[in-house]
């Protein structure tokens, strides 16, 4: 059975698709510059020739369309139909409080999807798109809705609370959500079957760093605590984003530079994080690594600040658990950044952590256990795979 991936973003359209017999990627691709000048597909068809093509796409719609013709198309195709399709799974980023689980497409879901525009304002409307567009190319074929904030959901209120007013909460919803979340969940749970935990009790740390990061604790893969908050600006320090901060700063900065509230909002999400605190080196954590290398001072009390603000939201999660059996780092730079890893763990002796740098080493871009046979907590890199989270939640609903 064929399950198709859409993630759509604001001008982006990911896919992928995956045969769940085995769990193995038949096609995957990209659309990017969806309305604008330059519109592209990259498809990579498995076994086949990429093919790419440069045409004027002038929404989701067209995208979709395209998606499903190269999907179809005697040469680069890898399906005699859409007929070989049995869903489609859409990562949907906000459900506010309303969806907690991956469910079934109805109207009642595409009316959250629409109520929360405002939380989600890049990607719910993108995401709305996708599903109608989908509809509407393959009428009649189940979608399922896999949100980003569903795995936050299982916070309780001390976690989730704000102490602000709480008729703000009442009214608005204000409130921590958590993104990420089908990342999360997945990794937390694959930490669980890879370390050989105990799948109701195991207390799970799960690092999230990409370009945007999050960390997450979860106690048998329900999530305890995450820390990105209302929106994503909330938490780590990230590439461009600020993270945590006091929100003093920003009436501070109107006043200061002459800016609206809207726009040093927009410098804490793009201009900020590891580009702003490297007076705008790099956001690419691999420029900012080579920058160290060579000793630049900058580069260096920025990567420093980064981890140290990893270690200290593990340091707060292991109390928030009373414990911890695995720390896991994932995406983009948990994977691969070797050399963050002794950065950060260096905090964590006190828990009686070894890390083992020769495994380490060997852990990019691949599952393995990187601490050493006595640490008293082990440590893990897995890989994320949202599309094939997204897949499996899918597969379950359409069975
Ligand atoms: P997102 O999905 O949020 O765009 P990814 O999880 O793909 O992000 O991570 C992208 C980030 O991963 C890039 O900003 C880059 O800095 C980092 N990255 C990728 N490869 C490496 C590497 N070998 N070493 C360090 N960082 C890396």
């Amino acid at each position: 059975m064929n399950i198709l991936v859409l993630n759509c973003g604001s001008s982006s359209l990911k896919y992928q698709l995956i045969n769940m017999d085995d769990e193995s990627v038949i096609a995957k691709g990209l659309v990017e510059r969806i309305g604008i000048e330059g519109s592209n597909l990259v498809h990579k068809p498995t076994g086949k020739d990429k093919y790419a093509i440069e045409t004027p796409i002038k929404d989701h719609n067209v995208a979709v369309k395209l998606v499903l013709d190269a999907l179809v198309d005697k040469e680069h195709g890898v399906i005699e139909s859409t007929d070989a399709i049995a869903a489609v799974g859409h990562r949907v980023l906000h459900a506010g409080e309303a969806y907690k689980e991956s469910c079934l497409v109805t109207e009642d879901v595409k009316k959250v999807v629409r109520e929360c525009f405002d939380l989600g304002p890049l990607h719910n409307p993108a995401n709305l798109i996708g599903i109608e567009a989908a509809e509407a190319a393959m009428p009649g074929k189940p979608n399922v809705a896999v949100w980003d904030t569903a795995f936050g959901g299982t916070m309780e209120p001390k976690a989730y609370l704000y102490a602000i007013p709480r008729e703000y909460y009442e009214k608005y919803h204000i409130r921590r959500y958590g993104f990420h979340g089908t990342s999360h969940m997945f990794v937390s749970g694959e930490t669980i079957k890879f370390a050989n935990l105990d799948k109701d009790t195991a207390k799970v740390i799960v690092c999230h760093l990409g370009n945007g990061a999050s960390i997450s604790a979860s106690i048998g893969g329900k999530c305890v605590d995450t820390s990105m908050g209302l929106t994503p600006l909330e938490g780590l320090i990230m590439g461009t984003r600020s993270g945590d901060l006091d929100p003093a700063i920003i009436e501070y900065l109107c006043n200061h530079e002459n800016l609206s509230v809207s726009e040093v909002l927009n410098i804490l999400n793009k201009k900020s994080g590891i580009y702003g605190l490297s007076n705008g080196l790099s956001s690419d954590f691999r420029d900012l690594n080579a920058a160290m290398s060579e000793g630049d001072e900058i580069a260096t009390q920025t990567l420093e600040a980064y981890a140290y603000r990893v270690a200290k939201y593990i340091g707060s999660y292991v109390a928030a658990m009373n414990g911890v059996d695995a720390i896991t780092f994932t995406a983009g730079v948990g994977e691969n950044a070797v050399w963050l890893r002794p950065m950060v763990c260096k905090y964590l002796g006190y828990l009686g952590i070894k890390l083992d740098e020769a495994a380490s080493e060997k852990a990019v871009g691949v599952p393995g256990i990187i601490s050493t046979p006595d640490s008293k907590v082990k440590l893990c890199v897995i890989p994320t795979n949202e599309e094939l989270a997204i897949a499996r939640d899918t597969l379950a609903l359409v069975k």
